[in-house]
């Protein structure tokens, strides 16, 4: 995918805002925690590894990606610290990934015996977290005979630094916290499996150390935190406060490249869903839902120089119309999603407009955006 460098499209990424949560986060911890950060889908659509540097700076002890490829591009750009892939990692790649100094989350008996005969052959130690199937019904171990087993295979064995256990909460973001104190207790229950000594226990996502669920974890995974955003992401949960100050990093924006008045009974775009009910002036924006800027948009307002106007007909591949108040100059600048996070098309104003998330705004935003730094 070419970034397109030669349009007026962007997605700025606020760097100080980055550091800045992260740093929030830090002082947050319990004692002795640490914080990985959670860096996969290109930083939620912000730039793996300009956030990764960031992070470093901010005070992050290590990294958390969904799949292997993530952790080699931040090796390749000179990140030495501890990475861990929370994905399942095919078995053919563990020595690769055991190369690099790359931890892999184990997900059952059968992967770890599979990468154990490899890693015998290849001549490799590899670092690995035993995942835990708590209550997401994802990865990792759910059944005491089989985590009891795979405790067994590891005593001992020399091809495996056992780094971490862990699980993943499926509702830290919610004020009905039964669900979440079930799988507390059926990790606990992991936990007194054990027979080899992970140096890391760890259970926190961003909304069980922001909302303070306090259940005892050597790291938090920081994930949306570190982009500024509440990791309440569904109405019921809408108003949790988060006990730390968090700013958002990203915007995306671009400019009118071309300004003209309809006549009453023209449409705009495919299909003409709207049609003019009197002379409009509409105003054209080059990106579309290949910037992954989705036709559900269609109707929401983005401001445009100082004023909020509706997204107009269908949104189009590459390029959208806006209904604008007045004339206004070709070059006037267009904020499709703003960091201001009471903005009207903050990031999660975008998200709920589309029935989503802001997590999946923030990573549909495609390569062609280029990202910009400040
Ligand atoms: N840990 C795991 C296993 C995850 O899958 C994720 C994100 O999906 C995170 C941590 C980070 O979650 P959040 O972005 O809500 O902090």
């Amino acid at each position: 995918m070419v970034p397109g460098i030669h349009r007026p499209a962007a997605v700025c990424v606020d760097l100080a805002a980055i550091r800045q949560n992260i740093q929030e986060e830090i002082k947050h911890l319990a004692p002795g925690q640490k914080l990985f950060a959670v860096v996969k889908a290109n930083a939620y659509g912000h730039g793996a590894v300009r956030v990764a540097q960031e992070a470093v700076k901010a005070g992050a002890s290590g990294f958390c990606v969904a799949i292997l490829d993530e952790a080699l591009e931040l090796r390749q750009a000179g990140i030495v610290l501890p990475i861990l892939v929370l994905g399942v990692t095919p078995v053919k790649y563990a020595s690769l990934a055991a190369v690099n100094g790359v931890s892999l989350a184990v997900p059952n008996l059968e992967w770890l015996k599979e990468v154990e005969s490899n890693l015998i052959q290849d001549q490799l130690q590899l670092k690995i977290h035993l995942a835990v199937d708590s209550g997401m019904g994802r990865i990792g171990f759910s059944e005491d005979d089989e985590f009891i087993a795979a405790n067994e295979l590891l005593l001992n064995n020399p091809n495996f630094d056992v780094e971490g256990l862990f699980t993943h909460f499926a509702s830290a973001d919610s004020s009905d916290d039964s669900y979440f104190q079930m799988q507390v207790t059926r990790f606990n229950h992991f936990k007194k499996l054990l027979k080899i000594k992970p140096k890391w226990i760890h259970v926190d996502n961003t909304a069980a150390s922001v909302f303070d669920k306090k259940v005892h974890s050597d790291l938090v995974r920081f994930g949306i935190g570190i982009y500024g955003l509440n990791p309440s992401s569904n109405p019921a949960s809408a108003d949790l406060e988060t006990a730390i100050q968090l700013k958002p990093a990203m915007s995306f924006v671009s400019e009118l490249v071309q300004v003209h008045t309809i006549h009453k009974g023209q449409g705009v775009g495919y299909g003409s869903t709207y049609i003019a009910d009197e002379d409009q002036i509409i105003g054209t924006v080059p990106v579309g839902y290949a910037d992954g800027f989705i036709r559900k948009f269609q109707g929401f307002k983005i401001k445009v120089g100082s004023e909020y106007c509706p997204i107009v007909g269908r949104i189009c591949m590459d390029q959208l119309m806006v209904q604008l108040p007045y004339e206004m100059a070709v070059g006037t600048k267009v904020v499709l999603i703003s960091n201001d996070p009471v903005a009207p098309n903050s990031l999660k104003k975008a998200a709920d407009y589309v029935d989503s998330i802001h997590y999946e705004v923030a990573c549909l935003l495609d390569d062609r955006l280029p990202r910009k730094y400040y």
